[in-house]
């Protein structure tokens, strides 16, 4: 006879890349009833999310709403609806997620221009503007806000300018700093963007908060193909999430993951109790928390404009830095996470992103480093 697997894991201080500390309101609210996705209970639901969403963008943009699928499904929901065979784009790579947009986008059928910076390193606007002049038929400029693989923040602000200048859509991913940094989509210009639940958020992983503008509506409706993907097609998925353009009824799409919907509901009321604003600066002073900390270990930030939510650090010289997470987790029951593509075995990236930026797991962590780094 075999036993089923028990699901109790033992609860961990998640202070990696993501997902982050999830809690406990929002693990209740997942566990509410099940109900229809055309149930009149749920749609309010499902409205009120993204009523709360566009606070969180801070945009009046009605097409805003969560796509079933982690933080890769929203950027691929973007690009297959705004790309298609013979587009061209323009994407700025600078570590894992700009990377990973090229190689999205160009499944879509586009011909992809990558500018690159070195990773850790953030891009100027003139570097921006000279790629944009460079390729004029761009139909897009792809860009990550927090670059989570290298812990680099790049601005965008005076960026949609350049962009409109040239004809391009700004499209932007903001899976790490929705909620975590200063992000403000009508503001800034921002034509699309995408983000996830499971970072600055503090929801668990499995939905994809988008919001589309009027030029990215207009290119969509432009299109001559349709969007290679069915299930991320966003003339069928508005009918569902904003009830259709003349406010006629809701047409089934998919069904909704009803309760990732009460536990992303959750997490934004969360949100926007505690403030955009103190929300952004708690982050802003758990960063810095952390930085005098480990400084004061003799430990060193990668890039020069680092991410609050997410600090990479080169990992201590003569040290195994797997063995160092291995120990942080099994000891202590804190997880961070290691170096990605050139970095691996070299940086060390610390979370701090949403529920798990606290006094208590700053001092935590240093004091665990301090006394395994002795
Ligand atoms: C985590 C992350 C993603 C991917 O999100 P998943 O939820 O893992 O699919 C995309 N972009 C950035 C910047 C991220 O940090």
């Amino acid at each position: 006879m075999t036993t089923a697997p028990q699901t109790n894991p033992v609860e961990r201080i998640l202070m990696g890349p993501g997902p982050s500390t999830v809690p406990h309101r929002i693990l209740r609210a997942l566990s509410a009833p099940t109900l229809g996705h055309l149930d009149p209970q749920y749609l309010e639901i499902m409205d009120e999310t993204c009523a709360m969403l566009r606070q969180v963008f801070r945009t009046q943009n009605p097409l805003t709403f969560p796509v079933s699928g982690t933080g890769m499904a929203g950027m691929e929901c973007v690009a297959t609806n705004l790309l298609e065979p013979g587009d061209e784009a323009i994407v700025c790579i600078n570590g894992v997620f700009g990377t990973r947009m090229k190689d999205v986008m160009e499944r879509c059928g586009a011909t992809v221009h990558a500018i690159e910076a070195a990773w850790g390193d953030t891009f100027t606007h003139e570097q921006l503007a000279a790629a944009l002049d460079a390729h004029p038929r761009a139909k897009l400029l792809g860009i990550v806000h927090a670059e989570t693989s290298t812990g680099a923040l790049q601005p965008l602000e005076g960026l949609s300018a350049l962009c409109r200048e040239k004809g391009a859509l700004l499209v932007v991913d903001a899976v790490t700093s929705l909620g975590g940094h200063e992000l403000r989509v009508d503001d800034w210009g921002i034509d699309a963007i995408y983000s996830g639940t499971q970072k600055c958020l503090s929801c668990p992983p499995g939905l994809a908060p988008v919001s589309f503008g009027e030029r990215a509506l207009a290119a969509m409706d432009a299109r001559k193909t349709k969007p290679q993907s069915w299930y991320l097609d966003v003339s069928m998925l508005r009918k569902y999430y904003t009830g259709g353009s003349g406010g006629g009824g809701r047409v089934y799409h998919h069904t909704a993951p009803i309760n990732m919907t009460y536990a992303l509901r959750e997490a934004l009321a969360i949100v926007l109790e505690e403030g955009l604003e103190a929300r952004i600066e708690r982050h802003r002073q758990m960063h810095l928390r952390l930085r005098a900390g480990l400084e004061s270990l003799g430990l060193a930030y990668i890039p020069k404009h680092s991410l609050h939510p997410l600090n990479c650090i080169h990992a201590p010289a003569g040290k195994d830095e797997a063995a160092l997470r291995k120990s942080l987790l099994t000891d202590y029951g804190i997880e961070i996470g290691g170096g990605l593509g050139p970095m691996a075995g070299k940086a060390l990236r610390i979370g701090l992103m949403g529920h798990t930026a606290t006094t208590r797991n700053v001092d935590l962590l240093l004091a665990a480093l301090r006394s395994l780094l002795a």
